[in-house]
């Protein structure tokens, strides 16, 4: 999976943006927090289930399925 961050390194080596760019984009809200947002809501959901889970939560409830297990 290319991350936002990694993909706009890849556009400044390219010369279509600059660094400035990317760490506006990167490192504010709209970028950052969209991808930690979406990597939190994705870790609360059940892999097998796509039950919704509690943080503290280390297996799924429903089918036993660990969180972070592979
Ligand atoms: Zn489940």
């Amino acid at each position: 999976m290319v991350t936002l961050l990694s993909y706009s390194l890849g556009l400044v080596q390219k010369g279509l943006t600059t660094l400035e760019e990317v760490e506006r984009v990167t490192f504010t809200d709209t970028g950052l927090e969209a991808e930690l947002k979406a990597k939190r809501k994705s870790s609360l959901t059940c892999r097998c289930c796509q039950a919704e889970l509690q943080p503290e939560w280390m297996d799924c409830p429903y089918c036993m399925t660990p969180r972070f297990a592979d």
